[in-house]
């Protein structure tokens, strides 16, 4: 008798089954959720399936679902008007190696992402 459990893990979602995300920013936090959900097959309904919250930056596929829904803002780092690159690692946790990048190419941050770190920067001014 296999366990009801298991089975949950190992159902197959239809090509149309997408990850919902999205970001908020809530008493001066950046919040995200995301859920599995999908019209065409049912799947997630009537709960959503797997729904997962944390705070700071999202995970690789929760960000990837939210850019996909968003898209992107270039934000220009270091330097005048640029983020500070403090901010941004105390803010979303890049790496050292990614704040070089950002450094050198600017960071891809979502919209709220964006809107975050704007407001960070103008309260710290
Ligand atoms: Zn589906």
């Amino acid at each position: 008798m296999p366990d009801p459990t298991t089975l949950t893990l190992y159902c197959e979602p239809c090509p149309r089954c997408a990850l919902h995300a999205w970001q908020r920013i809530e008493r001066g936090r950046l919040l995200w959720t995301s859920e599995w959900r999908c019209d065409t097959c049912g799947f997630g309904a009537p709960e959503p399936w797997n729904r997962s919250e944390g705070q700071g930056r999202p995970p690789e596929e929760v960000r990837a679902a939210l850019v996909v829904a968003e898209g992107t803002v270039l934000l220009r780092v270091g330097g005048a008007g640029g983020a500070g690159l403090r901010l941004l690692r105390d803010a979303l946790g890049l790496t050292m190696q990614e704040l070089l990048t950002a450094v050198r190419d600017g960071y891809d941050a979502t919209p709220v992402e964006a809107r975050f770190l704007t407001g960070l920067l103008s309260g710290a001014g």
